[in-house]
């Protein structure tokens, strides 16, 4: 079954949430004090996750990635992992993390049926990571990397690039790429907190490209069936490949493919606007027809683009960690 949007948009990915917690602090996703603790009572259980997702499957999501907060910090995630992976139609489980916690998990992980990992790494400075985290142990996420790989688990390594910050280390994360069959993409920097003066953060996509371009001839790598939106190339002969996720500068609205749900279950139909609907009201109801059409109004509701970009940001400020990213 595919799903449609208004747009002519086919919709098969959805970004679900697990957790607002979290066991890293980023300056660009959550302010210094941390964000208010969502109570027990309002995160869904994983019982509602699953039947949120089966329905989400049941309408034509074919690709699901769960998010947070931290996943891997709410208990009992593995089993849950292995409940989605083994729901008939979903064709991709994966999972976004700060990799703190993989060098314990990796394996179950894999076990769990879970395809890839996205985890999330800023600077390959302990110092600079430790800053940009609020007080985190590079170590410890380097620990967790080597586990997946070990396990056999394929990563992508998002680098949130910030000028002045962590900019000065695109080639040496480009590197990496070269011995390692890792995907490394850099990601403009998103004014979800509207910090003041966020804007002497921003490194495009394409500067990111031209900066590597004085260095290396990169190739362009075709796009995979269910890949995000990351424009990907390859340094020859490298192993691994480079991309940029231009959310800001690149209009990937146009393609994009995906719909969010909260651990509070707040369904978005795009990341800077609350369109959407709360599904807890539809949880309650016992008709699983209900949930697919909740989910149906959702995509509805995707507006054709965001509007905020380096001179406009008139969206209510928020933590990513509430929504997943
Ligand atoms: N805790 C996990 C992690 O960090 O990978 C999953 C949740 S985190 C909110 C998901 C993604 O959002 C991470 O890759 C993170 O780098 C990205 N992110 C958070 N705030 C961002 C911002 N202001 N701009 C760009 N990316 C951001
Ligand atoms: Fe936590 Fe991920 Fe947000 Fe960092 S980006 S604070 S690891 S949720």
């Amino acid at each position: 079954m595919k799903l449609i949007d208004r747009y002519g948009r086919k919709i098969n990915y959805l970004r679900l949430s697990v957790t607002d917690r979290c066991n890293m602090r980023c300056q660009y996703c959550m302010p210094a004090h941390g964000v208010d603790k969502i109570t027990h009572d309002d995160v869904l259980s994983y019982e509602d996750l699953y039947r949120i997702s089966k329905a989400a499957v049941a309408i034509g999501i074919e690709k699901i990635r769960v998010t947070g907060g931290e996943p891997l910090v709410r208990k009992g995630i593995v089993p849950f992992l292995e409940r989605l992976s083994s729901i008939s139609g979903l064709k991709q489980l994966v999972l976004t993390t700060n990799g703190l916690m993989l060098d314990e998990m990796a394996l179950d992980l894999k076990n769990a049926g879970v395809k890839h990992l996205n985890v999330s790494l800023d600077s390959l400075n302990a110092k600079t990571f430790a800053e940009i985290t609020r007080g985190a142990n590079l170590f410890k996420v380097l620990a967790g990397l080597a586990a997946a790989e070990r396990v056999g688990l394929p990563i992508k390594i998002n680098v949130v690039t910030m000028r002045g910050v962590n900019d000065h280390e695109i080639e040496q994360f480009a590197e990496l790429t070269r011995d390692k069959s890792l995907a490394v993409r850099f990601i403009e920097y998103m004014p979800s907190l509207k910090k003041p003066g966020w804007q002497k953060l921003s490194v495009s996509g394409n500067e990111v490209l031209e900066r590597l371009g004085q260095k290396y001839s990169l190739e362009a790598v075709d796009r995979q069936e269910l890949a995000g939106p990351a424009c990907e190339y390859r340094i020859p002969g490298a192993k691994g490949t480079i991309g940029v996720i231009t959310p800001m500068t690149g209009h990937f609205c146009s393609s994009c493919n995906r719909i969010r749900v909260t651990s509070t279950g707040q369904a978005r139909s795009c990341l800077f606007s609350d369109m959407g609907m709360n599904l807890k009201s539809v949880l309650a109801s016992e008709d699983p027809l209900a949930l697919q059409g909740a989910l149906r109004h959702v995509v509805e509701l995707k507006p054709d683009m965001h509007g905020v970009s380096a001179d406009r940001d008139n969206h209510d400020a928020f933590a990513m960690s509430n929504i997943g990213g």
